[in-house]
């Protein structure tokens, strides 16, 4: 449902020369007109990266400050952001969860006051292995979606995205079959406790080693709305191939 959505997130990967020629295979690629692209370079990039990347694909940071800027050491403000260009910040992605230790509410949060002030955010969700295995996936899903539905003012400006985290930079992505039956599942849930509206309109879409061979099985799946995608994201024309994926 809803307009495709492609996102690249680079992590803490690149440099100047490498970022500079990424951004130079983008702009050159062709990309299917019915899909919203977004890369996520690493902070010290952003700038960079916003200048001088086609107005086709937007930018997203990798996060965002919970408030207004200040004496916070090592933060980075949404009205920064802004300030050059940035329209979207990832939260609640699973290396914050589980490397630097961000709790559901923190996530929360910082999802809310970026929201509040005009960026769209990339709502990331998804279970540990032994989470998946101990049949605890739908609970952690719906547990990390209810602390971001608790505090956003509103959805239109919210993309979700599934992430096993036993699938992201593992090269073992999630079949077809799983995405989609998390994905519908979560559907579901956005209707009973959101709104139908939200349930049909917001946008789930598939993180976790997402590649240029296995995008097509998967966005043909009725409920996968686009991909969060990141190793192969460091590649532009793999990256393209994914981004026309859609069907
Ligand atoms: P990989 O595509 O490298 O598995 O990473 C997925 C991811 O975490 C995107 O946010």
């Amino acid at each position: 449902s809803g307009k495709f959505f492609v996102g690249g997130n680079w992590k803490c990967n690149g440099t100047k020369d490498s970022i500079t020629k990424l951004v130079s295979d983008l702009n050159s690629a062709k990309l299917e007109s019915d899909v919203d692209v977004v890369v996520s370079p690493p902070f010290v990039y952003l700038d960079m990266v916003s200048s001088s990347l086609t107005d086709r694909i937007k930018v997203s940071a990798q996060n965002s400050w919970i408030g207004k800027g200040g004496a916070f050491t090592g933060e980075i403000s949404v009205e920064q952001l802004k300030d050059i260009g940035c329209k979207w910040v990832i939260h609640g992605h699973s290396e914050r969860r589980h490397i630097i230790g961000e709790d559901d509410q923190f996530i929360g949060k910082k999802a809310a006051y970026a929201l509040n002030e005009g960026l769209g955010v990339i709502a990331c969700i998804g279970e540990l292995l032994e989470e998946r295995e101990a049949g605890k996936t739908f609970d952690v899903c719906f547990r990390q979606l209810k602390a971001f539905a608790d505090v956003v003012p509103s959805w239109d400006n919210v993309v979700i995205a599934y992430e096993p985290v036993w699938a992201i930079g593992t090269g073992k992505v999630a079949t077809p079959q799983q995405a989609q039956e998390v994905h519908v599942a979560v559907r579901i849930w956005l209707k009973k406790n959101v709104s139908e509206e939200v349930a049909s309109k917001t946008r789930i879409i598939y993180g976790g080693s997402v590649n240029g061979s296995n995008c097509g099985e998967l966005a043909k799946q009725e409920d996968i709305d686009g991909f969060l995608v990141g190793g192969a994201s460091l590649k532009g024309p793999e990256f393209a191939t994914i981004v026309n994926s859609v069907t």
